[in-house]
């Protein structure tokens, strides 16, 4: 666990690590996983309402990932990355299972590595998987990261607080959204709606002073999935719990598919 960027919750102060713990220097601690993750959700023991994915969901967006129908988009995020060198900081907002920073880290050694989810089953896996990366149990509206300390921030599908992003990225720093397009996923979105409401599918882009978008790709692809993968594909889309159980069965059923991968990356920097 490297703590250089990772602020106290309770008092905003600077961390570190002594004996498995987290501490400030004004003695807040907070006690390591096993796993080696941080859980760093000050409510964490209320009864206030905690989003996060299913287990079921987790599972699914796994299986789908480690099968590499997603490397296409874990690929251009790399070389993105990359272009900016090494002994970067970067905070992957939303990292879920953990697919996209455990490839980036493996195609870069030279920078340093956080995640940060809400859901603690999705840190607790990604955490067992590369050590090498500083894992957080936390949310996005309040990240548990110093002021002015990031060199790249990324969300991929996660929502971001704009706010949190500019408070907690460097001068020149990069902002980097992956979000999907009008045809993604677009025909199991047929099979879902009978009619897709355009706004869905709207990338807005974000406007916020200092902020400027330096450039935007888009990524299409086309994969193939069989009935199995299918339905894990659709079982980790927001679309799945919309889904009437009669046209969930009708998806069930269908021997094989052919989707389109239609997402935008925008890359921002901050220039304040
Ligand atoms: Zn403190």
């Amino acid at each position: 666990m490297n703590t250089s960027i990772i602020k106290c919750p309770t008092c905003n102060a600077k961390t570190m690590i002594d004996n498995k713990t987290l501490k400030c220097e004004n003695n807040h601690s907070f006690d390591l996983a096993k796993q080696g993750y941080i859980n760093l959700l000050i409510n964490k023991g209320s009864k206030t309402k905690i989003h996060g994915d299913s287990k079921e969901m987790l599972n699914a967006r796994k299986l789908i990932l480690e099968k590499g129908y997603y490397q296409t988009i874990s690929n251009n995020l790399n070389n993105i990355i990359n272009s900016f060198g090494k002994n970067n900081r970067i905070i992957d907002i939303g990292s879920g299972v953990g697919y996209y920073l455990d490839n980036l880290e493996k195609s870069n050694q030279k920078n340093e590595y956080y995640g940060i989810d809400i859901s603690k089953d999705g840190i607790k896996e990604a955490s067992k998987a590369n050590k090498a990366i500083s894992y957080i149990v936390g949310t996005n509206n309040q990240l548990p990261f110093l002021d002015n300390s990031a060199d790249i921030i990324y969300s991929i599908f996660s929502p971001i607080n704009i706010d949190e992003c500019v408070r907690v990225l460097k001068g020149k720093g990069h902002l980097i959204t992956v979000s999907p397009n009008q045809n993604h996923l677009g025909e199991l979105k047929k099979l879902v709606y009978e009619v897709i409401i355009e706004k869905d599918y709207l990338v807005n882009d974000i406007v916020y002073e200092g902020i400027k978008k330096v450039d935007s790709i888009i990524i299409k692809e086309e994969i193939t999935l069989n009935d199995f993968d299918l339905y894990q594909l659709f079982m980790m889309t927001p679309h799945y719990f919309k889904t009437p159980i009669i046209v969930k069965d009708k998806i069930k059923n269908i021997e094989k598919m052919t989707l389109t991968i239609d997402v935008v990356v925008n890359v921002y920097q901050y220039l304040l």
